[in-house]
């Protein structure tokens, strides 16, 4: 079980129990800390009678019953999770941005039977939890070093139950782009293949260090920036709050002098292509000699990777010529949490997500009643991190499988002549038909984006009588573009303008037909744009 991993890091001798693996609001957590406060709140649970799967009264023993989980990115928060898996539970992290209805939806979907929260979210959460009749308990503090020098390994942490491989340990609901989010179940034994895969890939070591700005409902913040660290003794250190600002800061303090670590320096960090916009605009409102040491420290990082949705080239680019760091792109989601990446060593290609990993198989199912010739169809993953299933949607489940045990994702690529695969998109969304034509809008988006006037876009495809789908662009301008235009701010100008230059890098049939011009993009935590209901706003302002 993952408990198992985290106990032989643990165990590794006291040099692993004194090492640090949590940093939060300047306080450092040691895994000794960490680990016996997991196991004092296993007590809690173990002790608060909760009813388990089969509705027996737990005996110090969950046996599966569901533990939600709300707290800001915090060492509490890990605990909580261990804890949970220390006792026999299945951990649900839920969101902190969510409104009340969408945690209360969650709750009653995953029948929670407790909720561990920290003090500052206490009342809420009683009130949420009561609501779903849920148990409430605060997440004692864990003690940090400064306040508690030596630390004794909890005795009875030999005692746990260690034939758990195949048992529910986590679920994680997915982002809710194409639908209601569902429900993903991880077992312990997916969870250790992929912190295992993870780790292995991209050689994360006791001595690094990660700076963590993600949100801790979702695989890219859970298992890349932390399970996985963990697991590879690393140290996690939260940044509960993403900061442009105290990003850049917090890279310069850790090499103030060039080729000179701080003992406290960060190594790797990871990101959504959003925030690596955010940080290109930090540095560009910077005056020139804090950009320089902003951008020399940033280069000293040993890794930098970005995820979850589309890297757009220009942002890539950029982030090469300020930083030197060509980020490392990768192709995920919550049903196996990473398949497909970009290398550590050898060539990170632009506009791919690289190989799948050793020992996950990818392959790409074209559309038969299509007369598909192209190479383009629909990737299917097998994986030993693959989920064991949608929770309590048995059918969803069972569709969501090719007769051969592969995952069906939903998303649409190729591979290109190194081996290297592409996204195309969602098969949902993403894809388009126009005419005869397949037509994929992320391609189209990474084009328009290299304008150098257009600071975000996105394409989707509007019903059309006479060709399906209209290829259809919601842009938002670059601040000083928009000044500049001030009398000519007009959709149909700056379509006209858009597609003039865009006329030798796309096909005439892939050119928009229409432009609607937005302030911003509406994105969810994780930065992705929720295309269905964007064509809904959309097909009612028309
Ligand atoms: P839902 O399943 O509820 O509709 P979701 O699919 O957005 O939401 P996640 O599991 O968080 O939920 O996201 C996985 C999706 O993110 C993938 O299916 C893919 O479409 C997209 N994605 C992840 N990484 C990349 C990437 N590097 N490039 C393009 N798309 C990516
Ligand atoms: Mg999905």
């Amino acid at each position: 079980t993952f408990m198992e991993v985290v106990k032989a890091v643990y165990r590794q001798g006291n040099a692993a129990a004194d090492s640090i693996a949590i940093r939060a609001d300047q306080k450092n957590y040691t895994y000794a800390q960490l680990i016996s406060s997991a196991w004092n709140i296993s007590n809690i649970l173990c002790n608060a009678g909760l009813k388990t799967v089969d509705g027996i009264r737990g005996n110090g023993h969950l046996g599966g019953a569901r533990i939600g989980i709300v707290a800001k990115p915090s060492v509490e928060f890990v605990a909580g999770v261990l804890a949970t898996w220390f006792s026999g539970g299945v951990a649900v992290p839920l969101a902190l941005s969510y409104p009340e209805t969408e945690l209360l939806h969650v709750m009653n979907d995953s029948e929670i039977s407790m909720v561990l929260s920290t003090e500052d979210h206490s009342e809420l959460m009683r009130n949420i939890a009561a609501k779903c009749a849920a148990q409430f308990s605060l997440i004692p503090s864990v003690p940090s070093i400064s306040s508690q020098k030596s630390e004794h390994y909890p005795s009875q942490i030999g005692a746990m139950d260690a034939d758990r491989d195949e048992d529910p340990a986590l679920i994680v609901y997915t982002s809710g782009t194409t639908g209601k989010p569902k429900g993903v179940v991880h077992t312990h034994e997916s969870i250790t293949a992929q912190v295992k895969i993870l780790a292995e890939a991209w050689e994360y070591t006791s001595a690094d260090q990660f700076l963590h700005c993600l949100p801790l409902h979702h695989v890219h913040g859970l298992f890349n920036a932390l399970f996985a660290p963990i697991y590879a003794g690393s140290t996690v250190e939260f940044m509960s709050k993403f900061s442009v600002r105290g990003i850049w800061q917090r890279w310069r303090e850790s090499y103030q002098i060039k080729g000179k670590k701080a003992d406290d320096a960060i190594t790797v960090f990871t990101g959504v292509p959003t925030m690596y916009t955010r940080l290109i605009q930090g540095y560009e409102a910077m005056d020139p000699e804090l950009q320089a040491a902003s951008a020399s420290a940033a280069g000293q990082l040993r890794l930098m990777m970005c995820g979850s949705s589309a890297l757009p080239l220009p942002v890539m680019e950029q982030w090469e010529t300020i930083t030197g760091h060509r980020l490392l792109e990768r192709y995920g989601m919550t049903e196996f949490v990473m398949a497909i990446s970009n290398p550590l060593k050898g060539v990170r290609k632009a506009g791919t997500v690289g190989k799948p990993f050793p020992g996950v198989q990818v392959k790409i199912v074209e559309d038969e009643s299509e007369n598909d010739t192209t190479g383009v169809g629909e990737l299917c993953v097998k994986s030993p991190s693959l989920f064991k299933e949608y929770w309590k949607l048995p059918k969803v489940t069972s569709e969501s499988f090719t007769d051969d045990g592969f995952f069906k994702t939903g998303d649409a690529g190729k591979i290109d002549e190194d081996g290297y695969y592409i996204i195309l998109g969602r098969t949902s969304a993403d894809i388009m038909k126009v005419g005869g034509y397949k037509l994929s809008a992320l391609e189209i988006e990474s084009v328009l984006l290299e304008y150098p006037a257009v600071a975000e876009c996105c394409v989707l495809g509007l019903p059309d009588k006479d060709y399906g789908d209209a290829v259809c662009a919601i842009v938002v301008l670059e601040e000083a573009e928009k000044r500049k235009r001030e009398e000519e701010l007009k959709p149909a100008l700056i379509l006209e303008e858009l597609c003039e230059w865009a006329k030798g890098k796309l096909a005439p049939y892939k050119l928009p037909t229409r432009l609607f011009l937005w302030d911003g993009l509406p994105r969810n935590a994780m930065g992705k744009v929720n295309k269905k209901e964007l064509k809904k706003v959309l097909a009612a302002e028309e």
